[in-house]
């Protein structure tokens, strides 16, 4: 075909036009962010239908989210016209999935209806199957099992296929019970997300002819971001490709992020073996982003060992340099994010102005979300939270924010429902019916209706107890909420120790948990800023009606994981600190796997940005109302430095981004601060990372992040802490200082007894 009839082709590079025109057999498109991996794979998409190759049934197209699978089909629709039908086979993994495990749900014993469970009916399920086994539950939680089983499913292990060595997990239970929860799932015609894949694969390997229909049917099969797929994912495309062969896959071994979800970038490797005669194109052209932005991912990931290695280059010469800027805390960090978002947004930068729509924030950890949606609710700046929950709609907020509003007011049925058996308390569903009932005899509330049903003695056992705990709890909390004897944000955190609900989490050994716990403390730093529990409560409820339709201009919130594959002119990278970014889980792992993963995710951060990369840092973030100092994160002392600009942190210096008619924060809160929070401060400005920046600052005669004389305090001089002091550590809970030797202290721990812990893992406690 002539470009002439394939206009759609001019606007390609000499190698992706290759990997488009080479239709027949296997191709691997190996390549760095932002090179047109994807718009390369839209345009084969486009070629395969206007050359007639394919109709677009034919075509199988994988990518990883939602979002990413939107955008395909409409640049798909956009290189053919209006004129094209959609390519009902594009979607994620999980969307094909369930399509095609609806037709053939009979072949594993389920119905074409079967039900998708999500996490909670799941873990309901996982539970009464360890219950019925009489398994010790707060040894074994059922969140640890779904962890083995999702993992197990990742790796396309059935129960029958399940190795010994993984079978004796769980107390030697992991593989009967994997077995049992098939089989119960089975019974209730349901599947669980690792289901989706497996059960397709089972399909397959067992009914040749199903297979060879879909070999024959899909000639043409794609997949984005291929590095991240698991061991299922690839054992289906597999399968599903050794017939015609005609398999493209595009990836980048660099951006690989979810090996801890157990993604195989090993899959690349192999590539070229399973599909013999693989074409493997290179690309190296970006162009996405300017010359600094992309020497700075490349200066950041050239740390990582066992790379493929690859060269980049971009014709985007000159640009802004990325930007680097520390705050006193995250809070400032956020503000100050906050004006630079609206300075660019009206042009004041010395850069043409950006729409709302053209700037994000990426962020490691969701938790980081909240600060900025507080900010963006409260300077009335339009944002929009993609691929996952925003803040307040997450699991463990809203149950807490149900048990805010049974203390407020105690008929709010729908708060009672939902956390009545949260944590379990032995309430199942007869207890709830009898409760209900209870309550409609009577016309009154449920939680009247529990009193009435405690008091005719209509429950017995743990469930009486527990309800009856609970019922009291609620009574005398919601009298202190109306007394003045504690404030309200003690009171919250209160109600979350003494219903069990921080416990609960506490006590959960799944990967999601210590998210959740810190999501749980970001909600308490939150009730900071109102009078009382029910103007948070208000406020919330403004936040949860700030839906609004999705084509208005707005600033977009994520993390880096769901940021893959997009890109937008002004990115803001906040929150690199050690600890944060990379987390604290992959400084503690022995071996780099860890870290390089975290550093890819560095890579996938800074390579979104076209034009203008803010990346910053906070010397402090509170945590249960106390600072704690951090660190600059060490990705930043990889910045090259020549790609970066230091700004000055505002108010500090008065510099452009500060706001001269408001005092300096810093010096605010140094004037009100205690001698910890100046320990915390000369941290920050003593440690190697900052010193590093002057120096760098120094070198090029530019103006300095200076530290103002009346900042600095020797660290060392100073102990934040005293013998007797009660103190807070994450692990081993709350304690009292027992003996001070440099940094280390010996804590008596309320319930881990003595231990010596490094006095930066621990933050004073109210006694
Ligand atoms: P990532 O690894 O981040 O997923 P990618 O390799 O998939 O990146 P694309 O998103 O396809 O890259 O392309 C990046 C940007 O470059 C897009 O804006 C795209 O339109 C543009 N682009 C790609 N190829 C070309 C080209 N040959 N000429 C001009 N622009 C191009
Ligand atoms: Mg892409």
């Amino acid at each position: 075909m002539s470009a002439r009839a394939a206009p759609y082709l001019d606007d390609l590079n000499p190698a992706q036009r290759e990997a488009v025109e080479t239709l027949d057999g296997p191709v691997l498109m190996l390549a760095g962010a932002g090179t047109g991996k994807t718009k390369a794979l839209t345009t084969r998409i486009a070629h395969l239908l206007t050359t007639g190759r394919a109709r677009s049934n034919e075509i199988l197209a994988v990518t990883f989210t939602n979002k990413a699978a939107r955008e395909m089909k409409n640049r798909v629709g956009r290189l053919l016209g209006e004129a094209v039908e959609g390519v009902p086979w594009l979607g994620t993994f999980h969307a094909i999935g369930v399509k095609l495990l609806r037709r053939h749900a009979e072949l594993v014993g389920l119905k074409s209806n079967f039900t998708i469970l999500d996490t909670d009916d799941q873990l309901r399920l996982l539970k009464q199957l360890i219950a019925a086994e009489n398994i010790d539950e707060k040894r074994w939680p059922p969140r640890m099992l779904s962890g083995l089983i999702d993992g197990w499913k990742n790796r396309a292990y059935t129960p029958e296929s399940l190795p010994a060595s993984e079978a004796g997990a769980f107390n030697h239970r992991g593989g009967e019970l994997y077995a049992q929860y098939q089989d119960r799932l089975k019974t209730l015609n349901a599947v669980d997300f690792g289901d989706l894949l497996l059960h397709m694969v089972t399909i397959f390997q067992q009914n040749d002819d199903v297979l060879a229909q879909y070999q024959r049917w899909f000639k043409y099969i794609l997949v984005d971001e291929y590095q991240d797929t698991n061991v299922a994912q690839y054992m289906w495309l597999r399968l599903l490709a050794s017939g015609h062969k005609n398999i493209c896959c595009v990836g980048d071994d660099d951006q690989s992020i979810y090996g801890w979800r157990g993604a195989e970038v090993g899959n690349i490797l192999r590539f070229e073996k399973d599909f013999e005669g693989a074409k493997v194109v290179r690309l190296e052209q970006n162009y996405r982003s300017t010359e600094h932005i992309l020497g700075a991912a490349s200066g950041v990931i050239e740390a990582n060992k066992g790379r493929l290695g690859k060269t980049l280059f971009t014709e985007a010469k000159g640009g802004e340099k990325v930007r680097l800027i520390g705050h006193w805390d995250g809070e400032e960090e956020a503000r100050w994010i906050g004006e630079e978002i609206e300075a660019m947004q009206s042009g004041t930068r010395g850069m043409h102005p950006f729409s709302l729509n053209q700037m994000a924030i990426l962020v490691r950890a969701s938790h980081q979300m909240r600060a900025f949606e507080d900010r963006f609710l409260t300077i009335g700046l339009p944002y929009r939270v993609i691929g996952g929950p925003r803040f307040y709609e997450r699991l463990e907020i809203r149950d807490a924010m149900a048990y805010f509003r049974l203390v407020v007011s105690s008929d709010d049925d729908l708060a009672f429902e939902r956390i009545v058996n949260t944590p379990k308390r032995g309430l199942g569903d007869k207890a709830q019916q009898k409760i209900q009932m209870m309550a409609r005899t009577n016309g009154v509330s449920l939680f009247e209706g529990a009193k009435l049903l405690l008091a005719a003695k209509g429950l017995t056992g743990k469930g009486a107890a527990e309800l009856q705990k609970l019922v009291d709890g609620l009574d005398r909390w919601g009298r202190i909420q109306r007394g003045t004897e504690m404030s309200h944000i003690e009171l919250a955190e209160m109600v979350l120790e003494e219903s069990g609900y921080t416990e609960m989490w506490q006590n959960d050994k799944t990967p999601e948990a210590p998210g959740r716990l810190d999501n749980l403390k970001e909600l308490i730093k939150a009730l900071e800023q109102f009078e009382n529990l029910q103007g948070f409560l208000e406020h919330i409820a403004l936040v949860m009606d700030n839906d609004s339709e999705d084509a208005a201009e707005k600033v977009s919130v994520m993390t880096l994981h769901a940021a893959k594959g997009l890109e937008f002119p002004a990115v803001f990278l906040p929150g690199w600190e050690d600890g944060l970014f990379p987390s604290q889980r992959s400084m503690d792992e022995s071996g780099l796997k860890g870290l390089e993963e975290e550093r890819r995710l560095a890579y996938v951060g800074i390579t979104r940005a076209e034009e203008v990369c803010t990346i910053s840092f906070a010397g402090n973030r509170r945590v249960y109302g106390q600072w704690q100092s951090s660190m600059p994160s060490r990705f930043i002392d990889e910045l090259p430095e020549e790609h970066v600009e230091v700004l000055t942190p505002p108010g500090l210096y008065g510099h452009q981004g500060g706001n001269a008619a408001t005092a300096s924060p810093v010096m605010a809160a140094l004037g009100e601060s205690d001698l910890q929070e100046k320990a915390a401060n000369a941290n920050v400005y003593n440690s190697p990372g900052w010193r590093r920046l002057q120096e760098r600052q120094t070198r090029r005669g530019m103006s300095q992040p200076r530290e103002s004389a009346n900042i600095v305090i020797d660290a060392q001089a100073i102990s934040a802490f005293t013998v007797g002091d009660r103190v807070f550590h994450q692990k081993f809970g709350y304690g009292e200082v027992a003996a001070i030797e440099g940094d280390k202290l010996d804590v008596a721990f309320d319930k881990a007894g003595t231990k010596k812990v490094v006095s930066k893992f621990i933050v004073a406690a109210e006694s």
